[in-house]
């Protein structure tokens, strides 16, 4: 379907909890995280229920997101139902890659079409400090697993801020000079707790990485949903990617919206904009529910002001928006 200013939306994150075993510096707070009861969260049957609305709306591409997606019960059985359904596009989701290990392979058998692990470090000194955990170890016997099953959709996401260095720079894109698996750095954002000042910026990085790998060429294709553009190195196999929602702004070809655990329809990062859909599902019929849902997206706004101010924004932190 198309919004308001003819934008194609056709993909959406869908929030499967608030819960996360990592408390990561940018993104949920060690103390005082008030998080949702059980009964608030949609169950995976009325996910199911969203999921066919939205893609007979041609909202067919879904990552899951969270929180921690795969700290929720029985993830790979409902990624294996929206396989199932007539339409379905492809299925992500995005994990800190802690479970990997115990969930890789069932992930792999469900049909998953990409995996997103976020991984800001290889120093385990560094990983426990950004991610308030020593669980480094676990992430990277996850990514082997996945390696080790010939699985190739991989891609690490990495939030690059100081005290990051060269060094950890160089590291981590190291993981795709041979392997299948394209690096994106995503420049923090100042939504919830993260203090943006400390991001790096793309020009910043993609001047470190060129004097690691080499002059840069732009990769004209497309990957995914999302609105990374990817560089090309010489002797590097996979691509490394940029997204910068302040200094390189996408949202006049925005093609998302979002769910939240407890079914709040998000129409933009920025902004509280949307409303819970939730209660529609009981309370409207199919048709009237398809059309509710249309006239809610049809108003997504123009644009994010993240750059301009940060009265208007949603207060949340990522943890309950889902990146
Ligand atoms: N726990 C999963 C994970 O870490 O991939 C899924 C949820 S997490 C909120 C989704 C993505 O949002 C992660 O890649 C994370 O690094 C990113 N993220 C969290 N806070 C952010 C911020 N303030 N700015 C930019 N990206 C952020
Ligand atoms: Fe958890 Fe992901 Fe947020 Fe880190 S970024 S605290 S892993 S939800």
């Amino acid at each position: 379907m198309r919004d308001s200013f003819g934008r194609k939306i056709d993909y959406i994150r869908i929030s499967l909890t608030d819960r996360c075993n990592l408390r990561c510096k940018y993104c949920m707070p060690e103390e005082g995280v008030k998080l949702l009861n059980h009964e608030d969260i949609l169950s995976y049957e009325e996910i199911l229920i969203l999921a066919k609305i939205f893609i007979s709306l041609g909202i067919k591409n879904f990552k899951l997101t969270g929180g921690e997606p795969l700290v929720r019960r029985d993830v790979c059985n409902l990624i294996k139902e929206l396989k199932k359904l007539e339409g379905i596009g492809e299925v992500t989701i995005t994990t800190n890659g802690v479970l990997l290990e115990d969930y890789g392979k069932d992930l792999i058998d469900s049909g998953i079409d990409r995996i997103n692990v976020s991984l800001d470090s290889l120093n385990p000194i560094k990983y426990e400090k950004i991610t308030g955990r020593n669980l480094l170890d676990k992430v990277l016997g996850g990514i082997k697993l996945l390696l080790e099953h010939d699985f190739e959709k991989i891609k690490i996401n990495t939030v690059p801020m100081r005290p990051l260095d060269r060094e950890d720079i160089e590291n981590l894109i190291n993981l795709g000079k041979d392997n299948p698996i394209d690096i994106r750095f995503i420049k923090v954002m100042p939504i919830g707790i993260a203090n943006s000042e400390l991001g790096y910026s793309k020009k910043e990085l993609l001047q470190i990485i060129e004097s690691i790998l080499g002059k840069s060429s732009h990769f004209d294709g497309k990957k995914g949903n999302g609105p990374a553009e990817y560089y090309s190195f010489q002797n590097y196999r996979s691509n490394i990617g940029f997204i910068d929602a302040i200094d390189n702004k996408f949202c006049s070809e925005c093609n998302r919206i979002r769910l939240s655990a407890t079914g709040f329809l998000k129409l933009c990062l920025y902004y509280d904009l949307g409303e819970n859909i939730r209660p529609y599902i009981y309370s409207l019929s199919e048709n009237e529910l398809r059309e509710k849902i249309k006239d809610i997206i049809y108003n997504k706004p123009l644009m994010h002001h993240m750059n301009e101010s940060l009265i208007q924004r949603d207060k949340k932190n990522m943890n309950q928006i889902g990146g």
